[in-house]
């Protein structure tokens, strides 16, 4: 078996196996770099059941449903079918086995036809009914499954709307009767008031038909309703899988704990206020952090297996040895650098890629106060880290592209260094959990003003909604007071309205002024508040 968290004994069939599946896109154009989707992905999805893959946009979740379906080639691995490799099977006989449902339904659906053609067409091309006739009658019966009825028959795709089209395509996968369904992000382009639908059919239609689902999202609200086992993606391959239950509620791997809590909202300076939870995941955060040596993006091209010449493939066996979630974990260790951890099964059925699997520190909000302290010129690299990390993760549509892409450890190591000694805008104090920082906070005064200053505010997204944000501003607040400032001040971008709702929470308000951030031009917003 590929995976050993699937239960296994005599009850249980295998309908989809895939082992140790490799994609590299080759280099587009001469100097390009070679890119690897997937980095050794192992699945087994047992029938009946429902497996969700969930990560964030770029982790090669795409890339798998196509392998697995037969769209693209593995550059190394393979696919098991019902038993058989997917490449034995010719295409017909492959599509009545598994159906791809994917994210935009008018994508997969001819304009020119309407609902009943075809689904007619499916019917007909994989002989599920003798003939046009007795097609009618299970276009009927698979628009009503759907919940769309037969008014549906004669409706085109534009005359359709996401939700309705997304139906009619989930009953086309169905008209070949598969036994199992590769469902690629098929709620991602919906209203959120529908997706609780698609959703809810979706459920139905597993325990009516028996079907066994491979269910794709960067949703975890909506992978947990669907999934029996749960597996999270990074960088092209598995970091956590287990039951969903024990995923949600005791996740091992700090990416999962990550998607889990909240995710954090920028200050214009790159502070983040990391308190309020906002559901699931980081949906369509792009690759914040990734390693361009080790994995790039699933979106980098469409070649086959046979683009991806030798030097691609050599590329992907030749990753640098270290974990790749260091650049954004909170909890490494020295061993994290030298050696890349294997997915293992840490607690029977439950896998997680992690060195410290289970570990999730000590808590800034346990810790309290007492996990605060002056920051030292030897904190300034942990300090970049932390800064890098939450403009990439926070900033992307609120900063420009080219500031995000040209942000520099070293260089803004440098910069940390320099305010730590020279105090050059007052103080600078550390947050540090298990003796580590994870976040760090600048503030001061400009005398003669007689107000308060917050210039930065910066958390690791990797501890988001474990209260480090308001920890801070309430340190640093609490100091400013005892400086005798009643009034303390800070500023956020005018677009980043989310940031504003947090503040307001915390009890600024804005007191009319705004400035133009020079390098960005981009409209600032002061906010203030009274200190008791
Ligand atoms: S192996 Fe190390 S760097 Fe990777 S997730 Fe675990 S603790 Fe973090």
């Amino acid at each position: 078996m590929s995976d050993p968290s699937v239960p296994s004994g005599p009850a249980v069939r295998l309908v989809l196996e895939a082992a140790d599946l490799v994609k590299v896109y080759a280099a587009g154009g001469s100097g390009g770099r070679s890119k690897t989707a997937l980095a050794g992905v192992s699945l087994s999805l047992a029938e009946g059941t429902c497996l969700g893959v969930v990560g964030e946009s770029g982790c090669g979740k795409s890339t798998l449903a196509r392998l697995l379906v037969g769209l693209e080639q593995p550059t190394a691995g393979s696919v098991t079918v019902l038993g058989r490799p997917v490449a034995s099977y010719p295409r017909a006989e492959l599509a009545r086995r598994l159906q791809l449902v994917s994210q935009d339904p008018f994508s997969s659906l001819n304009p020119r036809l309407s609902a009943g053609r075809a689904l007619t067409e499916v019917l007909l091309v994989h002989r599920r009914v003798p003939g046009r006739r007795e097609a009618a009658a299970r276009v009927t019966e698979l628009l009503d499954m759907v919940a769309l009825g037969s008014r549906f028959t004669d409706r085109l795709p534009h005359e359709m709307s996401g939700g309705q089209a997304q139906r009619v395509a989930i009953a086309r996968a169905l008209a070949a009767e598969p036994e199992i369904l590769i469902l690629d992000e098929p709620t991602s382009a919906l209203d959120v008031s529908v997706r609780a639908g698609i959703v809810n059919l979706l459920t139905r239609l597993r325990s009516e038909l028996s079907l066994s689902y491979l269910f794709i999202s960067h949703d975890m609200a909506v992978i947990r309703q669907l999934s029996d086992r749960i597996g999270v993606m990074y960088q092209g391959r598995f970091t956590e899988r287990g039951p969903w239950q024990a995923v949600l509620s005791a996740p091992l791997h700090p990416y999962t704990r990550a998607l889990l809590t909240a995710v954090p909202e920028p200050q214009p300076d790159g502070s983040l206020l990391a308190d309020e939870p906002v559901g699931a995941g980081t949906p369509d955060a792009g690759p914040a952090d990734v390693d361009a040596s080790a994995v790039g993006s699933a979106a980098v091209g469409s070649a086959d297996a046979g683009a991806a010449d030798a030097g691609a493939a050599a590329e992907a066996g030749s990753r640098v040895a270290r974990c790749p979630y260091l650049p954004r974990c909170p909890i490494s260790i020295e061993r994290c650098r030298t050696e890349d951890p294997p997915l293992e099964v840490i607690v029977p059925e439950h896998e997680a890629a992690c060195f410290r699997a289970g570990f999730s520190g000590a808590g800034i909000s346990e810790a309290g106060e007492a996990g605060i302290r002056p920051a030292v010129a030897g904190d300034a690299g942990a300090m970049a880290e932390v800064f890098v990390a939450a403009w990439r993760e926070a900033y992307p549509g609120v900063v420009p592209e080219a500031v995000l892409a040209g942000l520099d450890h070293g260089r803004t190591a440098r910069w940390l260094a320099g305010l730590i000694d020279e105090r050059a805008e007052g103080e600078t104090d550390v947050a540090v959990a298990d003796e580590r920082v994870i976040g760090f906070v600048r503030y001061g005064t400009r005398p003669p003003e007689p107000v308060g200053y917050v210039f930065g505010l910066y958390v690791h997204p990797a501890q988001a909604g474990r209260g480090v944000g308001r920890a801070l501003l309430g340190h640093a607040e609490r100091r400013l007071r005892e400086q005798g400032m009643e009034v303390v001040s800070l500023h956020v971008f005018e677009a980043n309205e989310r940031a504003r709702r947090l503040y307001a929470k915390a009890g600024y308000a804005p007191d009319g002024s705004t400035r133009v951030e020079p390098e960005y031009e981009a409209t600032e917003i002061r906010l203030v508040k009274a200190l008791p």
